[in-house]
């Protein structure tokens, strides 16, 4: 896809206009369900089953971001009250401390209130403390997602603080970002869990690598830093070459299976999802449901232009 056409989408999906125009469209619902797991939490919960009847983990997002208004960042947290209770009752909810935990959600500060005006870092770390405290009583994991490049020192700050209560708190880093190898080497020590991606957001050159060759490049660097560390890396790609190079990297570390992950997207590659689970690995699928899907949707359409022909194409009634 060219960098143009990448970057308008990704503009488009910040675009309060466009998404009332996109999201009114007649078949979008039907699109949309191909990377998104309905819009009520028993319906994740019931594709996060079948997910995990396969032997996969699973992440499940509440869609949801760029909140400035503090009674739906509230409402934010309370559907992940809801999720979790009802992840909480599945058996697969892990409640020995220190063991790999098969039922995760992710979170996006900016949906807990980080953008609001007036003590928005705050507000996003007591809602995200609060989330934790449901998520260790129901025996889950947490990982905060990562936003534009904007948001990442707030982010990274609400998570070391975070952690000094949930040590097995997670965090998103991306490797476009220029920073992210120097955050990868300050953060790969004991029981840190770090989900490394390319990155999804439009990016200026002054802080990020915008030409793939130079991401895949970064990522593996990073990825290399993360093997080496005492933590616990997250893969979350679907690229063949990175998870190959992946697979070289945790063995040259000496890492048995259950000391990293591969994690992909609901939807996407799910043939290769069941390849990596089939030979022994842990394999976790972020789950992305709700209503506010319009966000997510733009940025797997700005990824792959065979995402955006699905799109034109269901469009198009063919
Ligand atoms: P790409 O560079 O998109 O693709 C590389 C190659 O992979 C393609 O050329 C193709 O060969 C193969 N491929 C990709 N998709 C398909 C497909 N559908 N079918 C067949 N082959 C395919 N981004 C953030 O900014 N913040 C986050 O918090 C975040 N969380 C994420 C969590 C998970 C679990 C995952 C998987 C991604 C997350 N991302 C996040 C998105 C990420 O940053 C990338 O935008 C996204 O994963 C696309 O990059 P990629 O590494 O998968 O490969």
């Amino acid at each position: 896809m060219s960098a143009l056409l990448r970057s308008a989408l990704l503009a488009a999906a910040r675009s309060a206009q466009l998404e009332r125009a996109v999201t009114r469209l007649p078949v979008s619902r039907d699109v949309v369900s191909r990377f998104v797991a309905g819009t009520s939490t028993d319906q994740v919960v019931s594709t996060a089953e079948t997910l995990l009847r396969s032997g996969r983990f699973i992440s499940i997002d509440y869609l949801g971001e760029d909140t400035t208004d503090l009674t739906q960042a509230q409402a934010t947290v309370e559907q992940y009250r809801v999720l979790i209770a009802a992840l909480g009752r599945l058996p697969q909810a892990e409640t020995t401390s220190g063991a790999v935990r098969p039922l995760e959600v992710s979170v996006k500060l900016s949906a807990l209130g980080q953008a609001l005006p007036r003590d928005g870092h705050a507000i996003a770390r007591e809602h995200a403390h609060q989330i934790c405290t449901a998520a260790e009583a129901a025996g889950l994991w947490v990982t905060v997602d990562a936003e534009d490049h904007t948001t990442t020192d707030s982010t990274l700050a609400i998570v070391r603080e975070l952690r000094e209560d949930f040590p097995w708190l997670g965090t998103v880093l991306q490797a476009y970002l220029r920073r992210t190898e120097e955050d990868c080497r300050a953060l790969a020590g004991p029981q840190s869990r770090i989900r490394l991606c390319k990155g999804a957001y439009d990016e200026p050159e002054s802080v990020a690598f915008r030409d793939r060759a130079e991401v895949d490049a970064s990522y593996l660097r990073c990825l290399g830093v993360l093997a080496a560390g005492q933590g616990y890396p997250m893969i979350a790609s679907h690229d063949p070459a990175i998870i190959a190079a992946a697979g070289a990297a945790v063995a040259a570390a000496r890492r048995k299976c259950e000391e990293y992950e591969y994690q992909m997207l609901y939807g996407i590659r799910d043939d290769e999802q069941q390849r990596l689970t089939a030979e022994g690995n842990h394999v976790r699928v972020y789950i992305p449901y709700g209503d506010q899907w319009y966000g997510y949707f733009m940025r797997r359409l700005a990824e792959r232009p065979a995402n955006l022909a699905f799109f034109l194409r269901a469009l198009a009634g063919g």
